[in-house]
C-alpha cells in the first residue's frame, strides 16, 4: 500500500512527506492506521547526527563486531497509538479493529533477557535500526527503489505503519490514542526512571536534570514514588513552571545553581537519587551530577548522549570512597506489555497525568515545525494527529 510519510534522507536536512511504500504484513506482523504519533528528541538526534556515529566510535562498534547501521533514508516517529488494520499469519494478541500503542523495542519475550524480565534488553535490540524486519529478516518499506529504515522498528510519522506483533500492545478501547502514544516512549522512559530505575523511596531527596518529554514523567514518578524533595533542573523557565505543576517542590535553571540549593536543602548529605534526563546527554554533565548525589546515592542516565568516544570527567577517589553509583538504563527499566497499561490504569484513575502533557498538536505536513518547537524548548510534548 502506499501512505504519506516523513522522512529524513540525511544529517542536517529537513524532513520531508513524501509517498513511501509498505509491503502488507507478513508471518507475525500487522498494519496499524496510525491515530496519533508523539514528537521526542530521539527523532531529532538523526537531523543533528548525534545518535549516527563518528568515526572514532564506528570504529569501537566495527572492533566488537557490531554490523554497520544504515540509517537513511529514515522514516522517523517511535512514539505513537493506532488502529490494527491487518493481520498476518499466526498474530493472535491483537486483532483488527484493536487500539495498540508501541513498544520502541520490539521484545521477543523468550529470550534470556526477555524470560528475566528485562524486556528493555531484549536482543531484538540489536535490530532497532535495521532495515530488516524482526520477525523473518525481510524488507517491507520502502521509498521508490529505495528501502526505508523505520526509527526503532516503528516508523510512526506515517498514515500507517507495518509491524513486528511484539512492537504492539492492545490497549483498551476506553484510552484516547494521545494517552496511549504518551506512554510509548516518554512517559514510561520518565516515571520508570524515579520508580524503578533509581528506586526512590519515600522520603526521598530527588534531583531530575532536563525537564521535557521523558524527565518531567521522572518528576510524576518521584512524587508518587514518595519523594519529599523534587528538585527540577532546566534552563528554560516554561518547563521549570511546566515541573512545578507536575510535582517539583524545587527548580533550578541550571546543574551548578542546583548544587547549593540541595545543599541547603539536605544540610549538605545531597540528593539520594539524581536522574538525568536533557535532550543530549552531554558528558560535562557526569561531574557536577555526581556531585549533586550523596554518598551511597545513584545517578542515572536515561537521556541520549552522542555517539561518540565520550571522555568523562568524573572523581574516581570520590565514587569509590563515597559508594556512589552511575548507571544507564532506557525504558526506565520497565517492560512496556506490563507497564503501558498499569501507567493507563492509573491515568484512567486520575493518578497520572498525561492529557497535561501535549502543549501543541500537528499535521503530518508541519512536522518541521514540531520538530522546531521542540528544539526551541517550546513543548512538552507535541503531538501529530493523523486523520
Ligand atoms: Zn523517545
Ligand atoms: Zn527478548
Amino acid at each position: 500500500m502506499k501512505c504519506q510519510g516523513a522522512v529524513l534522507r540525511g544529517v542536517g536536512q529537513d524532513w520531508e512527506v513524501r509517498e513511501i511504500t509498505l509491503d502488507p504484513p507478513k508471518d507475525g506482523e500487522v498494519l496499524v492506521k496510525m491515530a496519533v504519533a508523539g514528537v521526542c528528541h530521539s527523532d531529532d538526534h538523526f537531523t543533528t547526527g548525534d545518535m549516527v556515529p563518528t568515526p572514532d566510535f564506528a570504529a569501537v562498534m566495527e572492533a566488537a563486531g557490531v554490523p554497520p547501521v544504515e540509517y537513511f533514508p529514515l522514516l522517523g516517529g517511535h512514539e505513537g497509538a493506532g488502529i490494527v488494520e491487518e493481520v498476518g499469519p499466526g498474530v493472535r494478541s491483537v486483532q483488527p479493529g484493536d487500539r495498540v500503542a508501541f513498544s520502541f523495542i520490539a521484545a521477543c519475550g523468550s529470550c534470556r533477557w526477555c524470560a528475566s524480565g528485562m524486556t528493555y534488553l531484549c536482543d531484538n535490540g540489536a535490530m532497532m535500526l535495521a532495515k530488516e524486519m524482526t520477525t523473518d529478516g525481510t524488507r517491507r518499506r520502502h521509498l521508490g527503489d529505495e528501502d526505508l529504515t523505520a526509527m526503532t522498528q516503528l516508523g510512526t510519522f506515517a498514515e500507517y505503519a507495518v509491524l513486528a506483533e511484539e512492537s504492539v500492545i492492545k490497549i483498551d478501547e476506553s484510552i484516547p490514542f494521545e494517552a496511549a502514544s504518551l506512554v510509548s516512549c516518554g512517559v514510561t522512559t520518565g516515571w520508570g526512571s524515579e520508580t524503578v530505575g533509581v528506586g526512590t523511596q519515600p522520603g526521598d531527596t530527588v534531583v531530575i536534570v532536563g525537564t521535557g518529554g521523558v524527565g518531567i514523567n521522572a518528576v510524576q514518578g518521584a512524587r508518587a514514588a514518595g519523594a519529599n524533595s523534587v528538585i527540577a533542573v532546566d534552563p528554560v523557565e516554561f518547563k521549570r513552571d511546566t515541573a512545578k505543576f507536575f510535582g517539583a517542590t524545587d527548580t533550578s535553571p541550571s546543574i551548578e545553581e542546583a548544587i547549593p540549593l540541595v545543599q541547603e536543602l539536605t544540610e549538605g548529605v545531597m540528593a539520594d537519587r539524581v536522574v538525568l534526563t536533557p535532550g543530549v546527554l552531554d558528558a560535562e554533565l557526569l561531574a557536577p551530577a555526581l556531585m549533586l548525589t550523596r554518598k551511597g546515592g545513584t545517578c542515572l542516565m536515561t537521556a541520549v548522549p552522542k555517539f561518540e568516544v565520550n571522555m568523562v570527567p568524573l572523581l574516581l577517589v570520590d565514587m569509590l570512597q563515597s559508594c556512589k553509583q552511575l548507571k544507564g538504563l532506557i525504558y526506565g527499566g520497565m517492560n512496556p506489555r506490563a507497564s503501558m497499561p498499569m501507567l493507563l490504569s492509573m491515568y484512567r484513575n486520575g493518578h497520572l497525568k498525561l492529557d497535561e502533557l501535549v502543549t501543541r498538536r500537528y499535521r503530518l505536513d508541519q512536522i518541521n515545525d514540531a520538530i522546531r518547537d521542540m528544539r526551541g524548548g517550546r513543548n512538552i510534548r507535541g503531538i501529530i494527529e493523523f486523520d
